[in-house]
């Protein structure tokens, strides 16, 4: 074992490590943690600083008063020292005082919170069911109602860092009631498995939860219908980061009309979530040629998220 002592944190690391330690817990559900309300530590970092510049004004005037002080003079007459007296330094300059890097969370820099409280797991899971049993009851969209199969509500970790937000079901969903089985699924498998996350580690779902007929894209009509079944999903997992898989989820999520290539390639803000936008799984098999944009997408979630 390495006895190495690591050096001492500075005060910003602290505050960065503490905002990241803060943030992990309650995305975690833990709930002892209190959630930070953004105006008590606006106004505890503003005094924070006002006192480090009292406090670096006061080391500057107790500098100064101590280079004024008369030189001490010997029995000779002589001041100590030397034999004459040598003019007094200039006071040492302070530095400003540092401003403390806080995390986007605490400045609401990428966007809102999640509103209300973040969740246990267990209790994550058993609203999901919940709310899974009424989306199979749903029939808000009658023609998707008339051709589907059975819906297909989304699976995986209620407490996913990662969710991975689809179009709606294609052919195979419909038949088996699970998202992303098909070929398209396959692909989409090998790209989380590529992060180095198994599908049961993330979460999948789709923008509308019932297959459109002839795999049509749905209608905005139809996205609206089911908007509030995936915005509850996304509130309850409240994942770190969101990947749009196509225009139709992107869109959808971000309230934009841009093209995929328009809106790939940066962080969007979602309450506190990071989204990315890249390139549905299905479009890259007929499209390989862009399969590197898609993988290019995928790590800059990853470098962000310090995993490479
Ligand atoms: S797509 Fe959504 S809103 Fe429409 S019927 Fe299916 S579950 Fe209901």
């Amino acid at each position: 074992m390495s006895d190495k002592i690591l050096p001492p944190l500075d005060r910003d690391q602290l505050i960065m490590q503490a905002a990241a330690l803060a943030n992990h817990l309650a995305r975690a559900g833990v709930q002892w943690m209190p959630r930070p309300n953004l105006d008590t530590v606006q106004t505890l970092k503003s005094r924070f600083e006002a006192a480090s510049a009292t406090s670096s004004v006061d080391n500057a005037a107790s500098s100064v008063a101590q280079n004024a002080r008369p030189p001490v003079v010997d029995s000779g007459g002589t001041p100590s020292g030397g034999a004459a007296a040598a003019p007094s330094p200039p006071p040492p300059t302070q530095p400003p005082p540092r401003r403390p890097a806080l995390s986007p969370m605490l400045v609401g820099e990428a966007g809102k919170p999640y509103p209300g409280v973040s969740l246990p797991v267990a209790q994550r899971e058993s609203e999901l069911a919940a709310l899974a049993s009424e989306v199979a009851a749903c029939q808000r969209c009658p023609q998707l109602v008339r051709c589907r199969t059975q819906t297909v509500f989304g699976e995986g970790n209620a407490a996913a860092r990662v969710v991975f937000f689809g179009e709606g079901p294609g052919a195979d969903e419909d038949r088996s009631g699970r998202p992303f089985v098909g070929k398209a699924g396959q692909l989409l498998t090998k790209m989380i498995q590529a992060c180095k996350f198994s599908r049961e580690e993330v979460y999948i779902l789709n923008t509308v939860k019932c297959r459109p007929p002839g795999n049509r894209n749905p209608e905005p009509e139809e996205i609206a219908n089911c908007r509030p079944y995936f915005e509850k999903q996304i509130e309850l997992i409240r994942p770190e980061y969101i990947v749009c898989l196509g225009a139709v989820s992107g869109q959808a999520l971000l309230d934009s009309k841009l093209s995929v290539g328009r809106l790939r390639g940066q962080f969007h803000p979602y309450f506190d979530s990071k989204v990315i936008v890249t390139y549905h799984p299905a479009y890259l098999l007929r499209n390989p040629a862009a399969k590197k944009a898609a993988w290019e997408d995928l790590q800059m979630m990853l470098r962000d998220a310090g995993l490479i």
